[in-house]
């Protein structure tokens, strides 16, 4: 970037944002916009993307457009932004008339620097807007929606290709958290990109444990979401489930356990999910048990952890739900449960998809479910996923952690085969294993399976073992699901060579894993740790409490990060307090003196 350039950005993101300095690729895709030349950012999640158009847009004497696929996003973004004193305005169906007139009016008198709306809203205003507002950028926010190999096709995204038809001189910048090649190529290609600068972000996010194991049963997973919301009590956590009637059941699962938790599904009534949300974001309930609806609009800094209670369609979809915990760079924690169940009803979702895009959802499927099988360093495969390598295992996953122990499993996979075949390959997983277990089920007596010669010859292992073994013989392709059959079990030619002892099978052993994750290192000493530790949720409290009294999510008023860097700091002055991360002009002015004073108070009684 030119000198002159890069200190005024570098003053306007002290100012407005009060950090220090650009994030990795930030500065570069910012000098490119700024002097007019197309982008694409592809950054993950809580990389910073944000500010490579709005700094754009600050340094221009005009309006950057932002082009988002969700309403709640868009209006959480402009109220960050109206919160660091930069103007701001959303307009979409949900404003009412007069407001978007109003936003509208600013806009053209260059006075909103920002202006988000919705892709249909953009793509039907643009002959108008692109007439009557000083439209310097286009920011085209969730991208990959563009295309087809994507995971998240939007149609009215390739509508997008007017944008450069209409304003051939304005630079557009497309941004999004998750491509792989293919859909990279196509964003460029559909939204008619010239040359663009191109920005492909580490998407490591080492800041998140990685944790995935095979189902413990209902009763360790109530356990372990429990034992979350115990570590991180100031914080909050998502818990995703594969459909609403799992959602529910799970969110009273939780209630029962005394969790503090709202469901959230497609199925609610709008006021509904939009109480769920708000209570949320605003931290009235830490836990919100949700279906993958749940999320794309959520940019809360304090989400500490995210549960998979069953096992999400691919890994795009697995790395952006996670990557909403963390996103303030603290540690934070992923778990994901996994069970044939899930394998089941995932397939059943595919069958019943669109036809053309059932071969490369079940590609999907199968990545994801290799991923939940691995024995190598989870982060690597993930990154190895998105075509990034990293050379290193990550010590940061449940496979780093200890890695699984293989073991001979020919005689479980023999007993479990022949099972399969003397109930004529007429059973589920879930009977299968019954069977193993000789368990006194009723319709395991009427059909005669009791009087079977293998029934109860697995009663040496637990239900989970069954689950997990026979997850693993249907994924190596021992036993084939006939998923257009009641998902009846039958065995391959591979799994009838191992029942005739003419080879031999390994799995991995299913390990009763020890419920607590290592705590996450600090570097501090521990006397004085625990005086920041008291800081820190004393700065929360006020912060809680001012977000309740001006009715404003916590995290608006200051990050996560920027309370713990204020704890560290203890600033004692209002110029001390401009040091704190995240401390701009605006925010200083408004909340300087009553963070100092509570730092004050704190120190005072420290002395006492
Ligand atoms: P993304 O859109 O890529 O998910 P955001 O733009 O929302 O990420 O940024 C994530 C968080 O990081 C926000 O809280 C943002 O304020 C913060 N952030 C962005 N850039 C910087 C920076 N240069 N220094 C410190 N924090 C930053
Ligand atoms: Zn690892």
């Amino acid at each position: 970037m030119n000198p002159a350039l890069h200190a005024e950005a570098l003053a306007l993101l002290r100012r407005f944002y009060g950090y220090d300095s650009f994030r990795p690729g930030q500065a570069e895709i910012i000098s490119a916009v700024a002097s007019g030349r197309d982008a694409v950012a592809l950054m993950p999640t809580g990389g910073g993307k944000s500010l490579c158009y709005q700094l754009p847009a600050l340094l221009s004497d005009g309006v950057c457009v932002v082009v988002s696929p969700l309403i709640a996003l868009m209006d959480d973004q402009v109220s960050a932004l109206l919160a660091n004193g930069i103007p701001a305005a959303a307009v979409h169906s949900n404003r009412p008339e007069a407001e978007v007139r109003e936003a509208l009016e600013q806009a053209r008198l260059g006075r909103v620097k920002l202006l988000y709306t919705s892709p249909e809203r953009f793509v039907a205003d643009l002959p108008a807007w692109s007439r009557s507002l000083p439209i310097r950028i286009v920011a085209i926010d969730e991208a990959h929606c563009i295309s087809q190999w994507g995971h998240d096709f939007r149609p009215v995204y390739t509508e997008l290709a007017s944008v450069k038809a209409s304003l051939p001189a304005v630079p557009v910048i497309a941004l999004t958290a998750t491509a792989d090649r293919l859909t990279r190529d196509d964003m460029v290609r559909l939204l008619r990109l010239r040359d663009p600068f191109t920005w492909i972000g580490s998407f490591d996010r080492p800041n998140i444990s990685i944790e995935v194991s095979p189902d413990p049963g209902k009763a360790r997973r109530v356990a372990r979401v429990r034992e979350l919301v115990r570590k991180y009590p100031d914080d909050s956590g998502i818990v995703y489930c594969l459909s609403r009637a799992k959602a529910e059941a799970m969110t009273a699962a939780l209630q029962a356990a005394g969790v503090s938790v709202v469901c959230y599904h497609a199925g609610m009534p709008a006021a509904a999910r939009e109480q769920a949300q708000r209570a949320f974001i605003n931290g009235d309930v830490s836990v919100v048990c949700a279906t993958v609806a749940f999320g794309m609009g959520i940019d809360k800094s304090n989400i500490r952890w995210v549960v998979h209670n069953n096992m999400p369609a691919n890994i795009e979809s697995y790395y952006q739900e996670i990557g909403r915990a963390g996103r303030d760079g603290l540690p934070a924690e992923a778990v994901m449960f996994h069970s044939v169940g899930d394998v089941i009803t995932l397939r059943g979702f595919i069958d019943d998809s669109d036809s053309s895009r059932r071969g490369i959802n079940t590609e999907k499927l199968n990545r994801m479910q290799a991923f939940a099988d691995a024995a190598v360093c989870r982060r690597r495969m993930l990154l190895s996923y998105f075509n990034e390598e990293k050379v290193r295992d990550c010590g940061n996953c449940d496979v780093c952690r200890s890695a699984p122990l293989r073991f001979d499993a020919t005689v479980a996979v023999q007993k479990a085969v022949s099972a399969v075949l003397r109930t004529g390959c007429g059973v589920g997983a879930y009977m299968l294993r019954d069977i193993l277990r000789g368990a006194q089920r009723h319709d395991i007596r009427m059909r005669g399976y009791d009087r079977i010669r293998t029934f109860g010859a697995g009663s040496d292992m637990s239900a989970p073992e069954w689950n997990y073994y026979i997850s693993q013989m249907i994924q190596l392709g021992l036993l084939d699901v006939a998923y257009d059959d009641n998902n009846r079990l039958r065995p391959t030619p591979y799994g009838m060579r191992v029942v005739r002892g003419e080879e031999r099978v390994m799995l991995a052993k299913y390990t009763d894993r020890p419920l607590a994750a290592p705590a996450p290192k600090r570097q501090s000493a521990a006397a004085s740790r625990h005086d920041t530790d008291a800081l820190l949720a004393r700065l929360k409290a006020v912060r809680k409490a001012e977000a309740a009294r001006i009715k404003m999510p916590p995290y608006l008023i200051f990050s996560d990060a920027s309370l713990a860097d204020m704890a560290l700091r203890r600033p004692r002055t209002l110029e001390d307090f401009r040091l704190v991360s995240g401390a701009g002009e605006v925010k200083t002015a408004r909340w300087g003196k009553m963070f100092l004073q509570a730092i004050a108070e704190f120190e005072r009684g420290a002395l006492l």
